[in-house]
C-alpha cells in the first residue's frame, strides 16, 4: 500500500518524553533519546542493542500511552517501516502520515546458492556462506516494503559469471521484482572481454556490469585494459558499478576522467573507514568524484564499513549526509546490500536509519533517493 507523506508541520505531534510515567519507564527500558526538532519530537534509539527491543515493544506501548492521554477518538499512523521516531496522529478525517512509506526501490540485493554456483569469498565468511535466496529476501524484508529490486553479482567464480546471471534471469521468472542484473564480466581484458558481454548484453535484465576493485591492487583500474574494457560498455548501453574502498577514490577519480561517456555507480559510499573515524581524505575525494556529472552514488554499505557491533546511527549520519551533499539528491541511490549488510545491520533498520539520517528533506528527494533515481540509473522497467 503506497500511503502518502504528510508536511510536519501540519502535523499534531506529542513529546512522549514529557507526559506519562509509563512512558519515561518505556524509555528508560529500550533507551531512547528524545531529540527536539522544533516541530515536534524525534525519539531516535540509541544503539543497537536496543532496537529489537524498541520494535518489539513500540507498537502496543505507544499505543497504551496514547489511550491513556486520551487520545482514544484519533487513529493512530504508525508506517511500517518508520515508525520508531516520528509520531503523528490522524485527527478527525484528516488524515496524518508520519515521514514516508512509499514502496522502495533496491539498486543492491545479492542472491547466492553456493550448492549451484561456486562463490570462492564465502569459505572466509562462514556467518553468511548458507544460500541466500528469494524466500530469504522476502522474510528479510520484514516491514520494509520493497517494490522491485536490482541483483547485484556476488563475485562468483569467474568461469560462472554468465551463469550466474542466467541463473538470476531464471528467478526472475518467479519473482517479477527483479526488475534489473548487475553482472560480472572481465573488463579487464579489454577488448577481449567482448565474448562475455555480448552474452551477457543478450539477457534484457542484464543493466550494468560490476567488475570488484576493491581487492585489486590500487592500480588495477588504472590499466589501460581495463580502461578499455569499461569503455566497451557504452557499445552496449551497460552501465559500470565501481566497488572499491577509500584508499582507492584517489585512482578511481582518474579512471573516471578517461571514462566520460560511461555512466558510472559508485557503490557503497566508496567505503569509508567509519570503524576507525576516519574521514579525511575519503570526503574531499569524494566530492571530487562527485564532479562528474557521469557518476551516481549508491547509499548502502554504510553500516558494514563501521564496527558491526558497536556502531550508532550518529556514527553513520556524517558519512550519509556527506555524499548527499556532494551528489545531491538527484544523483543517490538507495541499496539494502542484503545479505552482506545483515552482519551489521537488518533490512528495515537500514531504512530507517537512512530515512533518519535525511530528515528535512522533501517529499521528493526522498522518492529521489528510495527509488526514483535507482529507476532511472538502472533503466528498470525498460
Ligand atoms: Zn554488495
Amino acid at each position: 500500500m503506497c500511503r502518502e507523506f504528510v508536511n510536519p508541520l501540519q502535523a499534531d505531534f506529542v513529546d512522549l518524553t514529557t507526559v506519562d510515567p509509563i512512558c519515561d519507564a518505556f524509555y528508560k527500558s529500550v533507551r531512547l533519546e528524545a531529540q527536539s526538532t522544533g516541530m515536534g519530537s524525534n525519539l531516535l534509539y540509541s544503539n543497537q542493542q536496543c532496537y529489537r527491543t524498541c520494535k518489539e515493544l513500540f507498537r502496543k506501548d505507544i499505543y497504551r500511552i496514547l489511550m491513556r492521554l486520551g487520545y482514544r477518538d484519533r487513529h493512530l499512523l504508525l508506517t511500517a517501516s518508520h515508525r520508531y521516531y516520528r509520531i503523528a496522529f490522524a485527527s478527525g478525517k484528516e488524515t496524518i502520515e508520519i515521514v514516508n512509506s512509499f514502496p522502495i526501490v533496491d539498486t543492491h540485493v545479492h542472491l547466492w546458492h553456493p550448492e549451484h554456483l561456486r562463490y570462492p569469498w564465502l569459505d572466509e565468511v562462514p556467518a553468511i556462506r548458507k544460500p541466500h535466496l528469494l524466500d530469504d529476501f522476502r522474510a528479510a524484508c520484514g516491514d520494509a516494503s520493497v517494490e522491485s529490486f536490482v541483483f547485484v553479482e556476488c563475485d562468483v567464480h569467474p568461469d560462472e559469471r554468465v551463469r550466474e546471471a542466467e541463473w538470476v534471469a531464471s528467478l526472475a521468472k518467479q519473482e517479477p521484482r527483479i526488475k534489473g542484473i548487475v553482472a560480472s564480466a572481465p573488463l579487464e581484458d579489454g577488448e577481449g572481454a567482448r565474448a562475455v558481454l555480448e552474452d551477457l548484453a543478450g539477457n534484457p535484465l542484464v543493466k550494468g556490469i560490476r567488475r570488484l576493485i576493491q581487492a585489486e591492487s590500487l592500480d588495477f583500474c588504472l590499466q589501460p585494459g581495463f580502461i578499455r574494457g569499461v569503455q566497451l560498455l557504452n557499445e552496449y548501453g551497460l552501465s559500470f558499478d565501481i566497488c572499491i574502498v577509500d584508499s582507492q577514490l584517489a585512482n578511481v577519480i582518474e579512471f573516471v576522467k578517461q571514462c566520460p561517456n560511461n555512466q558510472f555507480m559508485l557503490d557503497h559510499i566508496g567505503k569509508p573507514n567509519i570503524k576507525n573515524d576516519v574521514f579525511q581524505p575519503w570526503a574531499r575525494e569524494i566530492e571530487m568524484l562527485s564532479q562528474f556529472p557521469n557518476v551516481f552514488c549508491k547509499v548502502s554499505g554504510v553500516a558494514t564499513s563501521a564496527d558491526f557491533e558497536r556502531w550508532k546511527p550518529a556514527d553513520l549520519k556524517p558519512y550519509i549526509n556527506h555524499v548527499i551533499g556532494c551528489f545531491g539528491f538527484d544523483r543517490v541511490a538507495y541499496g539494502g546490500d542484503w545479505p552482506v549488510s545483515t552482519q551489521a545491520i537488518g533490512y528495515s533498520q537500514w531504512v530507517e536509519t537512512l530515512v533518519w539520517a535525511v530528515d528535512g528533506c522533501s517529499k521528493d528527494e526522498m522518492k529521489k533517493l528510495f527509488r526514483e533515481n535507482a529507476m532511472r540509473f538502472y533503466r528498470l522497467g525498460e
